[in-house]
């Protein structure tokens, strides 16, 4: 069924790079077998599922939305990946996304745009717009998507769905392409809190294969979600970012987030404001950090051991190669990303840049843990405004880096984060989303809150 809906909708919203349709249903009749034999592992056995392309996937190719990496197979599966076929899990295919993760549309993908299903004149959010956008076309239940500022809850608030960034470490990052290894998170998308909670539990834990891996037990998050679903958050300290709010945040937004509040409070959880004087920083800090980390890793893609080669004719040097290459193979977001990034680590500029914004990334980790001291989770709206029309920010990069301001704290602290649908805004009609944040570790409060609500 959901093949089918994939043919009906994905030529108008966009949502998928490659759909494996004889793969889909091979792995469906193996988890019929498997449940006919008695042998179901997990609860999500038989689910389809879509699968942002930055993850890799030894059936598939993987090409994080880039030229650069057009028609290439890797010899291997991320662990995500390889959690979910073993939990059963139909994989559909790979979804859309800015390149190498970078940006906040989807319109940054080489192979043209996703478009927001709520409507098609609008953008998905990104860099994951490819896996919220197939959960709100009803073309797969569940999705995974990865968030190193924002790319799975920035989505998910845009397109009426849930989405989780887990504590950083929470879920492996083996087989996930790098963009910014210091923030980079795997995560849940999904229709619902326990939906999002079951797929959370099926990839989340410890892979010796991520050196930056948590070993610890996996938060009890499905628990907490269906706790939650009773609706009582009676003893539950919610704390509402003061900064959040104001100049550049639309009406409607802001009317929706203030109703979520009143409701959060009306189930029993004691509302207080708390001021988290250095997020204001956090997206200039994010847009520093985050594009060095890119410059370096994105060196990979030297024309030799990847993907693209271009110009080798035998009358040229390994250098003009690797040139022509990334000149054709990486798109302009990208480019950019590259020279800012390699401006700020350069000799010279590196206290003034980089360092400076390792400080910033320390005081707004420390801001986290002052709150959390007096507040079990923070709220606020994921995004300061609805999806905006496809095309209207492509020329100004820094109006598309604010559709990160809210998103971007919780990865710069590696602590956890969820979006949530919170109703429509009364001034368009389309989604708004509410972001809960947690201290790391302790997913499962995101879960409850997050249920309750729901
Ligand atoms: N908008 C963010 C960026 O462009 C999204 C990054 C992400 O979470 N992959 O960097």
């Amino acid at each position: 069924a959901h093949l089918d809906r994939i043919v009906a909708v994905d030529p108008a919203v966009h949502a998928f790079l490659h759909v494996d349709a004889d793969g889909a249903l091979a792995a469906a009749h193996r988890a019929d077998e498997d449940r006919a034999a008695g042998r179901v592992s997990s609860p999500l056995a038989g689910v389809p599922l879509a699968l942002k392309d930055v993850l890799t996937t030894t059936d598939m190719p993987t090409t994080c939305g880039s030229k650069m990496l057009e028609g290439w197979v890797p010899p291997y599966d991320a662990t995500v990946t390889r959690r979910l076929r073993e939990a059963g899990v139909v994989i559909l295919g790979k979804t859309n996304m800015d390149e190498f993760a970078m940006g906040s549309s989807t319109e940054n993908s080489a192979y043209g745009p996703t478009r927001n299903p709520w409507d098609l004149e609008r953008i998905p959010g990104g860099s994951g717009g490819g896996s919220s956008a197939a959960l709100a076309a009803f073309e797969a239940p569940l999705a995974i998507g990865t968030d190193t500022g924002g790319s799975i809850r920035q989505p998910g608030a845009v397109t009426g769905t849930v989405g989780v960034k887990p504590t950083y470490g929470g879920v492996s990052r083996y087989g996930l392409v790098a963009f910014s290894s210091s923030l980079d998170q795997p995560g849940p998308c999904a229709r619902t809190v326990l939906d999002a909670a079951l797929l959370h539990e099926v990839i989340a834990g410890h892979d010796p294969m991520d050196s930056t891996s948590i070993a610890q037990p996996v938060p009890p998050v499905v628990a907490a979600a269906r706790e939650g679903a009773e609706g009582d958050l009676r003893g539950v300290r919610v704390g509402v970012v003061r900064e959040f709010s104001g100049e550049g945040y639309q009406p409607g937004v802001q009317r929706a987030f203030e109703a979520a509040v009143q409701q959060l409070s009306g189930l029993g959880a004691e509302v207080v404001e708390v001021s988290c004087p250095h997020f204001t920083y956090a997206l200039p800090a994010y847009y520093l950090i985050a594009p060095s980390e890119c410059s370096s890793n994105l060196a990979r893609f030297d024309a030799m051991r990847y993907g693209l080669r271009v110009g080798d004719d035998g009358t040229r040097s390994a250098e003009e190669v690797m040139s022509l290459t990334r000149e054709a193979g990486f798109g302009p977001e990208v480019k950019r990303r590259i020279m800012l990034g390699t401006y700020a680590l350069s000799a010279g500029y590196y206290d003034a840049y980089y360092g400076q914004a390792q400080k910033v990334r320390t005081l707004v980790t420390r801001d986290f843990t002052a709150a959390f001291e007096q507040v079990d989770v923070l709220v606020s709206p994921t995004t300061p405004t609805t999806a905006f029309r496809i095309g209207e920010r492509v020329d100004d990069p820094m109006a598309m880096y604010l559709a990160d301001l809210c998103t971007i704290p919780a990865n710069l602290a590696g602590n956890a984060a969820m979006s949530v649908p919170c109703g429509l805004s009364d001034e368009d009609g389309l989604p708004v989303g509410l972001q809960i944040m947690a201290p790391a570790m302790a997913d499962d409060r995101l879960y409850r809150v997050g249920a309750a609500y729901e």
